[in-house]
């Protein structure tokens, strides 16, 4: 590809994530840009694969089980020109660190908010990390074809809990069985509800209001609406193009999924404003241009294939600059080694298909026969290149693991290294005792880690719950192992690192209190 057929393809790419908590209607959202996108002819295709109608053959068992994706997928379409890739992030008892890792490769988010329920913890979690990220989130404010809460309230939660700023987009005229349409701020038009074509738009005039002679005018929640709009005009938030590019303010948009209502004028505004993809830093102290001819890359996640007759991975990797082409030799930072990478997959919404163009900002999946950790860095050229590492997250739940059959320790070792680089779940070991011990974000993934362990190493495993902890470290300096008691374990993770695994928020108060001179830390 030449420079600027590459610079053309890249500054097409749109790479986003929904966060949500479950039930918050991402599913049905995912489907109706996917409708728009012209990738799926039906509704009910996502939510197909996700009840289990879908499930193929060659998915992990587990999956088909519990008809449930245990991993994030990518889907693509294009739209207005651009090519959006829409990264799935598990929810429901699949959350997991990947859930979280995803969040690592995309350029922005989409935040859907169930307005009768307001801002639910599960979003708390993934807004955190996408903050910290400083990239922009847009927020949409879902299912107002049911009584929820009052908009203001909505927008003011955004900032009394998560601390950004909201600016309305648009404004819901009525709710629930009274839903009569939106007022777009952005258009200058009102956009009727349960109406078909371009019908359903009503101009507004220089002041932002309807020409009287619309029956709408005469309703009296037409006027309470306008109330809100002056109140919004005058009080509320003014619109920040850089604010929102740094995440510090979030455009809200109304509507509901369901019924498609809302939904294709959120795409248009994402669209003309999400951001492309954008440079990166690297540990040397550079930054990487998506527009640079030569190829990196780095592995976000890494998923076991779907079919246990293979013992084979799938890495995902975000471009971050230049192209990608089968057969292309590149460095792998970690090890120096030069590698080829022949077999690659693109995820689209169904099925699964062999990559063709794919650019900075696009996701590959890459055949995986164990080369790849979480956080690698592959690259085309002389220059090394490692981008900086990913966070880490804090596991809420724990377990601990000890093999059935005592005779089978090397299947066991080896079942828990490999297992645990796959990065699902988080290694400790007790000091002295020398226990093993799991940490994680969801439930899920000591189950898959128990199915994996029996199925690929042939070891079958003892898992007690432990329950969930605070997980905190601790200065090596600060450690004294006195320190430790049943109420606060002092484990080691995979680095070494000393930390405490605390029964609950008063046993982290009462060592607070009794050792005011150690620092404790979380990780994201
Ligand atoms: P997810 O768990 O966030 O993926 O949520 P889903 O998309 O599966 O939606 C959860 C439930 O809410 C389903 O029963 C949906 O049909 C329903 N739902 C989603 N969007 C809307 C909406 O705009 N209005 C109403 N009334 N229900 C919705």
């Amino acid at each position: 590809m030449k420079p600027q057929e590459l610079a053309q393809e890249v500054a097409k790419r749109r790479t986003f994530a929904i966060i949500s908590h479950p039930d918050a209607g991402k599913t049905t959202i995912t489907e109706q840009l996917l409708l728009f996108g012209g990738v799926i002819r039906e509704a009910g295709t996502v939510k197909g694969r996700k009840s289990g109608h879908f499930a193929k053959s060659d998915w992990m068992e587990i999956e088909k089980k519990r008809g449930i994706s245990v991993t994030s997928s990518v889907m693509q379409f294009n739209y207005q020109g651009k090519r959006i890739n829409i990264l799935d992030t598990p929810g429901h008892e699949d959350f997991s660190e990947d859930t979280y890792r995803t969040l690592m490769a995309v350029d922005a988010a989409v935040m859907v908010i169930d307005s009768a329920k307001g801002i639910e913890a599960q979003t708390k979690k993934l807004f955190k990390v996408v903050k910290q990220r400083g990239i922009p989130i847009f927020t949409f404010m879902n299912k107002l074809d049911r009584d929820g809460r009052e908009p203001l309230d909505l927008i003011a939660e955004l900032e009394d809990l998560l601390g950004i700023e909201g600016y309305a987009m648009n404004w819901p005229i009525g709710m629930g069985k009274g839903l009569k349409g939106l007022y777009d701020r952005v258009n200058n038009r009102i956009e009727l509800y349960r109406r078909e074509g371009a019908d359903r738009f009503l101009p507004l005039n220089d002041k932002g209001e309807l020409a009287a002679s619309e029956p709408l005018t005469q309703d009296s929640i037409y006027t309470q609406t306008m109330e809100d709009i002056e109140l919004l005009n005058d009080a509320g938030n003014q619109f920040s193009l850089k604010k929102i590019m740094a995440g510090n303010q979030t455009p809200v948009f109304f509507g509901s999924a369901l019924t498609n209502f809302g939904v294709e004028t959120f795409l248009n505004s994402f669209v003309k404003y999400a951001p492309e993809p954008g440079p990166k830093k690297t540990e040397q102290g550079n930054e990487v241009m998506p527009t640079n001819p030569e190829f990196s890359a780095f592995v976000f996640k890494i998923q076991a294939n779907m079919n246990p007759a293979h013992r084979d991975r799938i890495a995902f990797v975000r471009i971050v600059s230049g192209e990608f082409d089968r057969g292309m030799d590149v460095v792998l930072h970690r090890t120096g080694k030069t590698m080829r990478l022949n077999n690659s997959t693109e995820f689209m919404a169904d099925s699964r298909e062999t990559v063709s163009t794919a650019v900075a900002g696009d996701i590959v999946g890459l055949y995986d026969t164990g080369n790849f950790q979480i956080g690698d860095t592959i690259y085309q050229g002389k220059t090394p290149i490692q981008f900086e590492k990913l966070p880490q997250f804090t596991p809420e739940i724990f377990v601990r693991v000890t093999p059935k059959n005592v005779m089978k320790q090397k299947s066991f070792h080896k079942g828990m290294q490999q297992l645990v680089q796959e990065g699902a779940v988080q290694l400790y070991k007790t000091y002295h005792t020398n226990d093993y011990i799991l940490g994680a974000v969801g439930q899920l993934q000591f189950e898959v880690f128990q199915f994996r362990m029996l199925h690929e190493y042939h070891s079958e495993v003892v898992m007690t719950p432990i329950g969930s902890r605070i997980a905190r470290w601790i200065d090596p300096e600060q450690m004294d192992e006195k320190m430790s008691s049943s109420r606060n374990l002092l484990v080691q993770d995979v680095h070494g690192d000393p930390l405490f695994l605390f029964e609950n928020q008063y046993a982290e108060r009462w060592f607070a209190d009794k050792y005011p001179d150690v620092k404790l830390t979380a990780k994201l």
